[in-house]
């Protein structure tokens, strides 16, 4: 059975076979579509909210 993940910082589909899993240290799964999704949530810390490129960007003005 295969099944796809949604990107945990961007709300973006994720192919299956593609993408990065990260485990947290409290044993909850994260994935994310590309390193650069990675890097926006574990080393910036960013809000995708904020975030134009993201599906969870709000667009409500
Ligand atoms: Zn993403």
């Amino acid at each position: 059975m295969v099944t796809s993940h949604k990107c945990s910082f961007c709300g973006g589909e994720i192919p299956p076979a593609t993408g990065i899993m990260y485990v947290k240290n409290d044993g909850s799964i994260l994935w994310f579509c590309s390193s650069k999704c990675r890097k926006y949530m574990l080393k910036y810390h960013k809000d995708p909210k904020r975030l134009k490129w993201t599906e969870s960007y709000s667009r409500v003005r």
